[in-house]
């Protein structure tokens, strides 16, 4: 998983096919969660460069590279934030956070909900597909050289889902409505599909979405549904960073 560090998925997608570029990938996430596919799977792209992970080296041999249109580290300019080209980002779409191989805390560009989305669906499917052995990001492969695809993606999240480890990054969130509605769908108008949830129970997010999340009730795995994001908390950073949903100032009794 990569950051493009471009300014736009297309710029990106045309830079990797320049040979100029002595660099490629097979696939480009566009923030709108399109994809451009850049070569098939089973052509060695050079995304990887000088790289290592667990006693393999030259990890282009070994990889399917995806490039996430992000800018990665921002400047700040005053009040304002612009990519390392000049161009301004808005403030709701930066994240401030330290890497976490260590460096200073800073902004960094926010992905989008859909390119998150998209870029679990694609994990997942090419892992199902290729009996891939693990999810990583250039930071780790490279670690010291790359800081892609940094803190702004949930990285530890996706790992911990694609290969159902422990892993308490893993999106959690608790009810915070005295009961809640889990719903067949993302909306008010689907039926209930189990008993209202109760206050405190604790969720595990299954898809992200931007006011509804499908969720399974931990410990209880035949309980899954939607629920209103406005009524659930997160209980972890990989939760925290997967909603971006504004709770409303008044009091949240009512379920969704
Ligand atoms: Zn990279």
């Amino acid at each position: 998983m990569h950051f493009t560090g471009g300014a736009s998925a297309q710029s990106s997608a045309d830079w990797l096919c320049n040979p100029a570029a002595k660099a490629s990938a097979h696939l480009v996430l566009a923030r709108d969660g399109s994809i451009i596919q850049l070569a098939p799977f089973n052509v060695v792209t050079w995304h990887a460069g000088v790289s290592q992970w667990n006693g393999v080296i030259g990890l282009n041999q070994h990889s399917i590279g995806i490039e996430m249109d992000n800018a990665g580290g921002l400047r700040q300019v005053g009040d304002s934030f612009q990519t390392s080209f000049g161009k301004p980002v808005p403030k709701d779409q930066v994240v401030i956070a330290a890497h976490k191989y260590g460096g200073p805390v800073m902004p960094w560009q926010a992905y989008t909900a859909v390119q998150i989305e998209r870029a679990f669906e694609l994990a997942e499917l090419l892992v199902a597909r290729y009996g891939l052995e693990d999810i990583l990001g250039h930071e780790d492969i490279a670690r010291g050289r790359k800081t892609d695809p940094g803190p702004a993606f949930p990285l530890e999240a996706l790992r911990g889902r694609m290969h159902g480890r422990a892993d308490d990054s893993a999106p959690h969130y608790r009810v915070t409505a005295s009961s809640l509605n889990i719903r067949a769908g993302a909306g008010a108008e689907f039926p209930a599909v189990a008993p209202a949830l109760k206050k405190g129970t604790e969720l595990v997010l299954l898809e992200a979405g931007d006011r509804w999340n499908r969720v399974e009730v931990v410990g209880n795995t035949d309980i899954e549904g939607w629920v209103n994001n406005q009524f659930i908390e997160p209980l972890n950073a990989g939760a925290a960073r997967a909603i971006a949903v504004k709770k409303p100032a008044a009091k949240r009794k009512k379920a969704g």
